[in-house]
């Protein structure tokens, strides 16, 4: 029997943790659930939208499955999830954007892993007023954050028998900082020979994304486009309905999918929550239950392809409860 942390978050995020947790039963995983409130349920409890306590939690437990916290606009609180990732030191955010059966849009064959440096650049949230009519924010990349995104790029590559890896910048123009995230990268890939290794500025990688996406492999990327990136890469396989993620660390891990609350679906049972039980797919291989993550994945392409039972996201007309209730039993049928 696993202790997992389970933080439900707000929006959809309620609504699509049930759904993974369904699930995961389904698949006959034992999972001792500890559950931590996060986000605008925490701030009406606690009075802080991250309590110490769901960092005790996921330090204790090591892994963490987390629902989507909304972050305001313009003010308000810091980040729940830039907070979380920072202070468990969860420096790489790992997304797989795969094609899955049965989802029309207009790529195909789509296979594409996203790693995000998740700790620094333009997250840190360091900003200052410059006189009256000015504001600053500050940009930190260290060679030491550098290193290891660049070393888990690689030996992700290597380890999963992915052939290239192209690292993402924007050193024309910011020298120093994406110099050194650059540097950094260069010198991780003189260890990995049999791996190719290119580099492209970012504005030109989101058109040569849209042209062309299959000939990327893994994107190995600095935060802030890290984070743009995985959104549209979310679009060639169906939207971030779809596109699970793991926040990594050297000692715990918290799998979240892409997206965020989606408030405008919150409370609707209408959100697909495909992207959080891939999520959890992930974590299962992480705690080594290998076949019940297989089976999982098999039951979403199976509904998937079905077609029958798809959410209003994939232009279907099912609820949330119904289409985790046919995953489940697709998943029993297994
Ligand atoms: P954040 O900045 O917190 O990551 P965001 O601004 O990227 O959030 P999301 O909350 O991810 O925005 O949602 C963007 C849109 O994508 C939503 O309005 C919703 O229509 C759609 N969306 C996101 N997640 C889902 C989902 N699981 N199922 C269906 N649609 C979704």
């Amino acid at each position: 029997m696993h202790t997992v942390t389970l933080i439900p978050g707000d929006g959809i995020g309620p609504e699509v943790t049930a759904a993974a947790c369904e699930v995961i039963v389904a698949a006959g995983v034992s999972i001792n659930w500890e559950t931590v409130a996060a986000g605008t349920a925490a701030i009406e409890e606690f009075g802080t939208p991250l309590p110490q306590q769901v960092l005790d939690s996921v330090t204790k437990n090591k892994v963490a499955l987390k629902g989507p916290v909304t972050t305001p606009v313009a003010g308000g609180f810091p980040s729940v999830n830039v907070s979380l990732r920072k202070k468990l030191d969860l420096y790489c955010n790992l997304r797989p954007v795969q094609s899955l059966p049965g989802v029309n849009t207009r790529y195909e064959n789509i296979d594409l892993v996203i790693i995000r440096e998740n700790t620094e650049g333009l997250y840190g949230g360091v900003e200052f007023p410059a006189g009256p009519d000015a504001v600053v924010a500050t940009r930190i990349i260290t060679r030491a954050a550098s290193h290891r995104i660049a070393e888990f790029a690689f030996a992700y590559a290597a380890k999963r028998g992915r052939k290239k890896v192209t690292a993402v910048h924007k050193a024309n123009i910011l020298k120093k900082t994406d110099g050194l995230f650059l540097a950094c990268c260069r010198d991780i890939a003189q260890a990995f020979p049999s791996i190719a290794y290119e580099e492209i500025i970012i504005d030109n990688l989101c058109l040569q994304l849209v042209q062309n996406p299959h000939q990327f492999d893994i994107l190995v990327l600095p935060n802030l486009y890290g984070d743009i990136v995985s959104d549209l890469c979310s679009g060639f396989v169906g939207g971030l309905g779809l596109v699970p993620g793991a926040n990594i660390g050297r000692e715990c891990s918290i799998f979240e999918a892409v997206h965020g609350s989606a408030p405008d679906l919150a409370g609707k049972n209408q959100a697909n929550p495909t992207a959080l039980i891939l999520s959890s797919v992930i974590m299962l291989e992480h705690l080594g239950e290998r076949e019940a993550a297989r089976r999982i994945r098999q039951a979403v392409e199976t509904v998937l392809k079905e077609g029958t039972r798809l959410t209003p996201d994939l232009g279907g007309c099912a609820t949330t409860t119904q289409y985790t209730a046919a995953l489940c039993k697709a998943l029993l049928k297994s």
